[in-house]
């Protein structure tokens, strides 16, 4: 009898251990799959910056994601909070947000379950497709968290999904209060919030923090924050070196790479095959392209449509929402140093800064962005349920046309659920947009 139990026993780990893992295991199976079939099937000349990033990143991805047979505690944390703080202790941290964009980019169905299912639990189906596709994988138990730490912006949606984790899940919630201002006082007043947030986070996880690890995790950063101005400098460049897939996958850097040597590795490896091209010129797709910045999220659900603009409809995308940091490298390197740096990259984060402040800032933003890249258009990936953004797309529609002459186009789609436009339909939509140019 004790011969047969331990056998079964060996063959099916303890329930909770499963649950820890599955999405997490999914989500590194799903990386994996894709670097061996783009190293297998496409041409070693073809998407370089997409094998540069599978190559970097998916051992990146692997050691952050891997919970160590489910001994390791899992951390869910908002989007705007830099994972460079978290790095002090050791835990895999799941940027709550990005899972449901990844899945859709890395799965067939991405997270179209979970939005279907959130529908049917009463989430209303104009609520962000972010955050209703972490809150379906937590509620079919996929996502079994250890703590979970939210701040009180930018969205009405973050704000009503995270109370799910403390009031459903029963997960320990830490929220941090975010000031109005983007000034001093308020960075140094949001340091004091992420301090006390990471204390409790030790408390819940019985870890001491080591902050040498933070600290060479912001170095890391600071080098990257440089190679991406370079970055920035090179798509500033008539024509664009940097394919339009480099915007989500800058994205993806952004959170699965933070504080992980492959990071500025990949950044380099993109300012190297952006030097090429020019010198070389040797641009991908068409060569004359029309100039696209996107205000807001590229689309996750097909990255093939980055190429196809490239390629055959002839406009490629310059930056989105989230390619152009706004803020500096930290200099002070001392723990209140690094707290206050932190706190300015976090109240100055994509989304973040564009949804907590008046609206002149955002559009001045995107004004200036728009001089700066020499963009011909712009394009908002309308979303249903991001109400604070979709609310300025007029304004900043007469902005971009009184200062800088260019239109903007609006596309109705959700950018994580493929249903809501179909590509073919999108396309069609785009294609019609290039004829009103010029
Ligand atoms: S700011 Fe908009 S897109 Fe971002 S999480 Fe909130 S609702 Fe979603």
């Amino acid at each position: 009898m004790g011969v047969e139990e331990t056998a079964e026993n060996a063959e099916k780990p303890p329930e909770k251990k499963t649950k820890k893992r599955q999405i997490l295991d999914d989500l590194i199976d799903a990386i994996s799959f894709t670097r061996d079939i783009v190293k297998q099937v496409i041409p070693l000349s073809d998407l370089q910056i997409l094998r540069s990033f599978l190559r970097w990143g998916t051992p990146s991805l692997i050691r952050n994601l891997d919970t160590r047979g489910g001994t390791r505690p899992v951390l869910g944390h908002h989007f705007v909070f830099p994972p460079e703080i978290f790095l002090g202790y050791d835990m895999s941290l799941l940027a709550m947000e990005v899972i449901p964009y990844f899945m859709s980019a890395l799965i067939s169905f991405g997270a179209e379950e979970q939005y279907d299912e959130m529908h049917a639990y009463g989430i209303p189906f104009h609520t962000c497709s972010a955050q209703k596709g972490h809150l379906g994988l937590s509620y079919e138990g996929r996502l079994d968290l250890d703590v979970v730490v939210a701040p009180s912006s930018p969205c009405d949606n973050g704000v009503g999904a995270y109370q799910y984790y403390s009031q459903m899940a029963n997960i320990p919630l830490i929220v941090t209060d975010v000031p109005m201002y983007q000034n001093e006082r308020a960075y140094q007043y949001f340091a004091k919030e992420l301090d006390a947030m990471i204390r409790q986070v030790g408390e819940i996880i019985k870890q001491d923090y080591d902050f040498e690890k933070v600290k060479a995790a912001v170095q890391n950063t600071n080098e990257s924050i440089m190679l991406i101005r370079e970055i920035n400098t090179l798509r500033k460049h008539v024509p664009n070196p940097i394919e339009s897939m480099f915007n989500p996958l800058l994205i993806g850097s952004q959170f699965f790479m933070t504080g992980q040597p492959e990071r500025p590795q990949f950044y380099q490896e993109v300012i190297d095959i952006g030097k090429r091209r020019i010198k070389h010129n040797d641009y991908p797709g068409k060569e004359d392209k029309i100039r696209s910045i996107w205000p807001y999220m590229p689309i996750f659900f097909d990255f093939g449509f980055c190429e196809w603009m490239d390629r055959q409809l002839g406009i490629e995308i310059i930056l989105d929402i989230f390619g152009y940091y706004m803020f500096d490298p930290i200099e002070d390197q001392s723990y209140d140093g690094i707290m206050r740096g932190l706190s300015e990259w976090s109240i100055n984060f994509p989304m973040m800064r564009q949804s907590v402040r008046l609206a002149e800032d955002y559009i001045d933003d995107y004004v200036r962005l728009a001089k700066e890249f020499k963009a011909d258009c712009a394009i908002f990936t309308v979303h249903i349920g991001c109400k604070q953004l979709i609310s300025l797309t007029q304004v900043l529609r007469e902005a971009l046309k009184d200062e800088c002459g260019i239109p903007l186009l609006m596309l109705d789609i959700d950018v994580g659920d493929k249903r809501f436009v179909p590509t073919n339909v999108l396309k069609q939509k785009m294609i019609e947009f290039k004829k009103t140019l010029f």
